[in-house]
């Protein structure tokens, strides 16, 4: 298995059978608030290389500053740790908190987002792209290019796609 990891309890425990797909390092104001931190250090992966091995997170679901999509963030109900991260309208695609992973320091982030909210105490990584807010490259098209290598479409389904149709 190539990524394996869990909350602070362990109560949550995960593996992936995949490199991840995108390194990054978010210093938007939700993820210091829900990481704890100063940051959210997040690898995504395949959702479908992805799995849980006994107990799944509980979600909050918040909409997307931005975006204004649902983005859905895992927890641990137990010990509280935040574990992993994603959009219910992009069911390939699954985020993980890097501090859960067991070996951490495998994380090589490519790409730091949002730094017009990040702290000025905070040194930068001197090898992502960096980007003010929301990332131009090295996010979606690394998904884009990932899932049309296997053939496959990034997915993005607006939840509510149904109803209007209906
Ligand atoms: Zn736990
Ligand atoms: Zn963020």
């Amino acid at each position: 298995m190539v990524l394996k990891g869990g909350c602070a309890c362990q109560r949550i425990r995960y593996e992936c059978a995949e490199d991840p797909i995108v390194q990054l390092i978010c210093h938007c104001r939700d993820c210091q608030r829900a990481s704890g931190s100063a940051f959210a250090a997040i690898m995504m992966v395949a959702a479908d290389k992805f799995r849980f091995l006994n107990d799944e997170p509980s979600y909050h679901e918040v909409l997307g500053g931005t975006t204004h999509r649902p983005f859905r963030r895992g927890f641990c109900t137990k010990c509280g740790s935040p574990v992993t991260l994603h959009w219910p309208e992009v069911s390939n695609v699954q985020m993980i908190h890097v501090g859960s992973l067991d070996d951490p320091s495998r994380f090589e982030p490519q790409t730091e987002l949002w730094l017009s909210s990040g702290f000025h105490w905070h040194s930068k990584n001197p090898n992502t792209l960096k980007f003010d807010g929301k990332p131009i490259t090295g996010v979606r098209d690394r998904l884009e290019a990932y899932f049309a290598n296997r053939g496959s479409a990034f997915l993005f389904v607006p939840r509510n796609s149904d109803s209007k149709a209906q």
